[in-house]
């Protein structure tokens, strides 16, 4: 386990325990949907109801749990309880509350409304940001999703954990054991646990400095990255692999591990001006970072969580193993 072990925030720290068993719980609820969805049980079929359920069920499962141990400090998730308690979504409200029953016996809807709404928009000097489902399309299709949890203390990421229930634990075994947790802290080197958050191993990014032999991740929504220019970009570095695909910021986690060099998102001729939201990076930059990897925006500038939900200064995002960061902002610049 390395160096993990530190004084000011350590493994046994409450702040680490919270998060790991609140992902753990978030975790279950929203794999016990999807099966729930490939069993044909009568979770509702809207197109999107199913991952509609899964996301408020985790985002009250986690924002109930950290209230508790942290009362003071503000939670920054991607939900809120309007839509759902409008009369119209009142069955999406029953089938939430009685998944989130599950993890919290006898809640009510109102209460699980209340959880949902533990959530604000208050950038302060110490905040947690929850993403409880990212890669929602991942979600539905069965591919990769993760729950994205992250500290902020003064505008820097202290503490990230993503936890991926799909994601094979070992690349040599892609159809082996399923279910990854990734957790980092600030100077302290980041882990992967299995999905019951036990055995932590030290992980670290890839070694290679020749780009010619560097593989890239993006996203797999085309809407989501431009992956024309990401294309144009192995060209012109020689790099003959195809580029994997994945959903979620499980991307930050198999970089973190060695498994691809870099992880490119150019933002989408669709949407060029698109800004990033906190919850989709802050976790997943952290564990990149603390792995050995650099991570910045695809002009070159760090990732900046202090201004407000969306991260304004930023255009896109660029991480590496580092040896091969400028090299990359320089081709880039084409
Ligand atoms: P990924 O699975 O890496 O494609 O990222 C999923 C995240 O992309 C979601 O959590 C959304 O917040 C975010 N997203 C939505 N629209 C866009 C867009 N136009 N460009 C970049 N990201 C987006
Ligand atoms: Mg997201």
């Amino acid at each position: 386990m390395g160096d993990w072990n530190f004084k000011s925030m350590d493994q046994n720290s409450p702040e680490v325990v919270t998060a790991i068993q609140g992902a753990m719980k978030a975790s279950a609820l929203c794999q016990k949907i999807r099966k729930d969805l490939v069993a044909g049980e009568s979770i509702l079929k809207s197109d999107k109801s199913p991952v509609t359920i899964a996301d408020y069920g985790a985002q009250a499962v986690i924002c109930k749990w950290i209230k508790e141990r942290f009362p003071h400090d503000p939670i920054v998730a991607e939900e809120d309880s309007k839509e759902l308690r409008r009369p119209d979504h009142k069955k999406i409200l029953e089938q939430v509350t009685s998944y989130v029953n599950a993890f919290v016996p006898n809640s009510s809807s109102e209460e699980v409304c209340s959880w949902i709404d533990f959530s604000s928009n208050s950038i302060t000097d110490r905040f947690w940001t929850l993403d409880p489902i990212d890669g929602t399309k991942g979600f539905l299709r069965g591919d990769q999703y993760a729950i994205a949890l992250a500290l902020i203390e003064k505008g820097v990421v202290t503490l990230g954990l993503l936890a991926c229930p799909n994601l094979y634990v070992d690349i040599h075994e892609p159809y082996g054991e399923r279910g990854c947790l990734f957790i980092a802290l600030k100077g302290k080197g980041s882990v992967q646990m299995d999905s019951r958050g036990v055995n932590p191993r030290a992980i670290s990014v890839s070694k290679v400095k020749n780009p010619s032999e560097a593989t890239i991740t993006e996203s797999v929504e085309p809407d989501h990255a431009d992956h024309l220019t990401h294309q144009r970009l192995a060209k012109k570095l020689n790099i003959s692999k195809p580029s994997f695909r994945m959903d979620s910021q499980a991307k930050y986690g198999i970089l973190a591990r060695g498994e691809v060099t870099l992880y490119l998102r150019v933002p989408s001729p669709s949407e060029p001006g698109y800004k990033e939201n906190i919850w989709d990076h802050a976790a997943g930059s952290i564990i990149a970072e603390e792995a050995g990897g650099r991570v910045t925006d695809v002009l070159g500038h760090p990732l900046d969580f202090s201004y407000g939900v969306k991260m304004v200064k930023n255009h896109g995002i660029l991480v590496s193993n580092g040896f091969l960061h400028d090299v990359v902002l320089k081709a880039l610049e084409m």
